[in-house]
């Protein structure tokens, strides 16, 4: 008699059908499955999951969809101990630990039924605003009984600078902060409209019998003008702003779907700069989609080592000799092909990912570089949102050891927008790198705010003068002046100054004529992997 054969993953079934996909029998499952990356970001999300959890969530941390969730997994994990947690929508689910792969760890949700957490009363206990709960209930009724399209809108109000406050003061003082906040919006608000706290920092209006959008928008901006003025609490002056998106109720639409619009203009507020407000249109949906998609794959893309770095050389116009190369990250994207730099590291920047990446960035640069012969520099760039994380002088201290390269052999580019806020803790973390050895540039010059009292409050190594100049330089005109101004001015402050974009003899020979004592370009080398540096330094 001979053993039934075992069908391997992918093959047939023995009767020809099929085997079914991983996805659809996790799909099929009725409980949350999840697969949680070491960083704790949600990598994997069944149908299940995107359901009972608030949707899309793959890309978001597993703390954002149980934020009581403090401990870290691994340890929840090893402890042994039942672990329940609560979702934002108040649901609590029993964890069961699954494997842990190179990809991550997997998590089954089993809902602790009958455990539905209730919200204890209709009021928030701090501020005496409506719960959740309450104003949804409003809502509700105000949508039925809407006569109108657009005579009920909501207020989605989320505090700016909060979190510092709390931090900072303690939460004594971010107490009576939401207690003040709560004032002010009430007293902007009519008798009918509902005022509700839903979240920590998080606020919103129901404003009813709105007459038209310019009614919503007056009422979003006396918000917006109210709570961004100065407190005073216990003899402390406090400032906050506040972001607020704007939806009016179409009549097709739910509950959720007046919510959701709410949110999106609100992050739409928060994405131009916080402080104001923005009424939501169709099409953000469809940009935010975008967004998501680009940024969960830029999650990946980490995860799953897409990323890689080209070096770009430089060359230094009195001995015409290779410096140095520039690190230029590049990422390969299976479906979406090459994704330039330029379209993607806005968005790390937006959400902070930039940290990560910038991270790995210079920890590969700097082991590249160390296996490079004469002492040749390797240039990185530098977000400024990696200069407002504390972390970057022990992370370059600590790639620089990691790889063995002397400090010297390392360039930082800065962009002038690092100097923009916080001039002075920023200056302080220029001086404690240049105080380790690491040289410093100034990157894409004269197209910011070219201010020139940067280049007085540091003394950076060099200027990078933008392709911009050097190439609008051949019809001569402003970008000439303005090549030969940058150039007579690092030459008087003793910096080096790189020509960018170099693409040919014409223009390589004026930055040389206008005293520039560096080119990069694609004239002198365009970028190129790791492994194409040996025979391009031997050619
Ligand atoms: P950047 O730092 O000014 O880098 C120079 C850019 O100009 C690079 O574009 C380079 O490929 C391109 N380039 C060099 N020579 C020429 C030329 O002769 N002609 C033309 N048309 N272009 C030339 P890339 O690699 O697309 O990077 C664009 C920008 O993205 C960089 O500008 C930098 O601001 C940013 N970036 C790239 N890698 C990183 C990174 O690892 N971290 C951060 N924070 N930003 C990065
Ligand atoms: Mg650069
Ligand atoms: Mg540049």
């Amino acid at each position: 008699m001979s053993a039934p054969s075992r069908s391997l993953p992918g093959d047939p079934l023995p009767d020809g059908r099929p085997m079914p996909s991983a996805d659809s029998v996790l799909d099929g499952l009725h409980h949350p499955v999840l697969v949680i990356g070491q960083d704790g970001d949600i990598l994997y999300a069944n149908a299940a999951a995107q359901v009972s959890l608030g949707g899309w969530i793959a890309g978001l941390a597993f703390a954002d969809i149980f934020p009581g969730c403090l401990e870290p997994l691994d340890r929840l994990a090893s402890s042994g101990r039942t672990v329940l947690v609560t979702s934002k929508a108040h649901s609590q689910y029993r964890v069961l630990f699954g494997a842990v792969s190179a990809d991550g760890r997997v998590l089954s949700l089993v809902p602790d039924d009958a455990k539905v957490v209730v919200a204890s009363a209709e009021l928030d206990e701090l501020t005496g605003l409506l719960k959740r709960n309450a104003l949804n209930e409003r809502l509700e009724g105000a949508l039925a009984s809407s006569t109108e399209p657009g005579d009920v809108a909501i207020h989605c109000i989320d505090l700016d600078r909060f979190k510092i406050i709390n931090d900072t003061l303690g939460h004594g003082i971010g107490d009576l902060l939401l207690k003040k906040v709560a004032d002010r919006i009430r007293s902007a608000c009519r008798k009918d409209d509902g005022v509700a706290r839903i979240g920590g920092d998080e606020f919103v209006v129901m404003q009813s019998g709105v007459a038209d959008i310019a009614d919503a928008e007056r009422l979003a901006a006396r918000l917006v003008d109210l709570i961004g003025r100065t407190y005073v609490l216990n003899g402390h002056t406090v400032n906050i702003g506040a972001s607020v998106g704007v939806a009016l109720a179409k009549p097709e639409d739910g509950l959720r779907d007046l919510l959701r619009n709410g949110d999106l203009a609100l992050y739409e507020a928060k994405r131009a700069g916080r402080g104001r407000f923005r009424v939501f249109e169709t099409g953000m949906d469809a940009a935010l989609r975008g967004r998501r998609e680009l940024e969960i794959d830029l999650r990946r893309a980490l995860a799953l080592k897409q990323f890689d770095v080209h070096y770009q050389p430089f060359i230094d116009l009195h001995r015409d000799e290779v410096m140095g190369f520039e690190a230029l990250i590049r990422w390969d994207h299976p479906v979406r092909g090459r994704v330039s730099p330029a379209d993607f590291i806005p968005l790390a920047e937006e959400t902070g990912l930039i940290c990560k990446i910038g991270e790995w960035v210079l920890r590969t640069a700097c082991a590249t570089a160390a296996t490079w012969p004469n002492e040749m520099t390797v240039a990185v760039n530098v977000s400024p949102v990696q200069f407002k994380a504390d972390s970057l002088v022990a992370t370059v201290v600590s790639a620089l050891a990691g790889a063995g390269l002397p400090p010297h052999r390392l360039e930082i580019e800065i962009t002038e927008g690092a100097l923009l806020d916080n001039t002075e803790s920023v200056l302080t973390t220029l001086h404690a790198l240049r105080d380790l050895g690491v040289k410093i540039s100034m990157d894409d010059f004269g197209t910011g705010y070219s201010s020139l009292s940067y280049l007085q409050k540091f003394p950076f190594n060099k200027i990078k003068i933008d392709r911009s100049f050097v190439q609008g330089a051949e019809a001569g005109g402003d970008s000439e002046a303005i090549l030969k101004a940058i150039a007579g001015l690092g030459l008087s402050l003793g910096m080096s100054i790189t020509a960018e974009g170099v693409e040919t003899q014409e223009q390589l020979a004026r930055i040389r004529s206008e005293q520039c004592t560096h080119v990069q370009g694609y004239f002198t080398g365009r970028p190129m992997p790791a492994d194409g540096i040996n025979s391009f330094l031997t050619r």
